[in-house]
């Protein structure tokens, strides 16, 4: 399948891998080599570039942020014993036995396979010279981090800002206020380039957040006034006028509108 390898500076490489069709990318993932070490590992569709691109440079150790298909599909190529994997440990859990993913999503990222051995990540860890924070990312998935580098002020923050501006359809574990809430926190870091794992690298993000988090407010805000006034969650999906991707219904609800919608009403951030 696809993979595109581009080096951004003299310590960062962007490893963009996805699913062919018509030419095209459906859609990318981006994995980061920062020197020896991988922030995530693409999807399982690409793991033969994948496996490739582990040949010709020199990889030691991966971190995983999150235990979705598109960040970890790939990992089986450096479940090798000589590569270290991290992630925390409710990740862990999901990558020693991954979930089997529906017929869609092995189309357009691919089933992981299970991981043998990975380590608990630390709170902080060390590339070279470079200094890294693991920063907790709830919302999206609960079990996601951020790696920060605070000299560097570069933030890798996986799945934690959305890749649309108008985010309008979520799983049903996605806590949406939460995601607010941690969109709001990486919006106060001080941060100058965003290592998104959708959009790519973000310099100065601060109003890229700022957007999506002002169209999750103003939806929430309507969408209140709308349920109290009785209103069912068609109805205010309908009043609202929120359309879903030609996709939406192969996703067989693993995304929907309602479970944005219903997310935005009735959950709460300290949950
Ligand atoms: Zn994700």
């Amino acid at each position: 399948m696809m993979i595109e390898i581009i080096p951004y500076n003299d310590d960062i490489t962007c490893i963009k891998t996805a699913t062919e069709r018509d030419g095209k990318a459906i859609m990318f993932v981006y994995a980061y080599l920062v020197r020896d070490t991988l922030f995530d590992a693409g999807c399982g569709n690409s793991i033969d570039e994948i496996r490739e691109f582990a040949r010709k440079n020199e990889i030691n150790h991966v971190y995983v942020s999150h235990s979705h298909e598109d960040h970890v599909g790939s990992l089986h190529a450096f479940d090798d014993g000589v590569t270290q994997i991290y992630a925390n440990e409710m990740t862990r859990k999901e990558l020693i036995a991954p979930q089997k993913i529906g017929e869609f999503f092995d189309y357009v990222w691919g089933q992981p396979k299970p991981v043998s051995e990975v380590t608990i990540m630390s709170d902080t860890f060390s590339v070279g010279d470079l200094s890294f924070e693991v920063v907790p990312l709830p919302g999206h998935a609960a079990d996601m981090v951020g790696f920060y580098e605070p000299e560097k002020r570069w933030f890798f923050s996986s799945d934690a800002v959305p890749l649309p501006s108008k985010k309008r359809m979520s799983m049903p574990e996605e806590n949406i206020p939460l995601m607010v809430a941690t969109m709001e926190k990486i919006r106060d870091m001080d941060i100058e380039i965003l290592f998104d794992s959708h959009r790519g690298p973000i310099d100065s993000p601060r109003e890229h957040i700022q957007i999506r988090i002002d169209y999750i407010n103003m939806i929430q805000k309507e969408a209140l006034v709308l349920h109290e006034s009785g209103k069912s969650i068609d109805e205010i999906q309908e009043s609202l006028g929120l359309d879903g991707p030609w996709y939406l219904e192969l996703t067989k609800e693993r995304f929907g509108i309602d479970h944005f919608l219903k997310s935005l009403l009735f959950d709460k951030v300290d949950q």
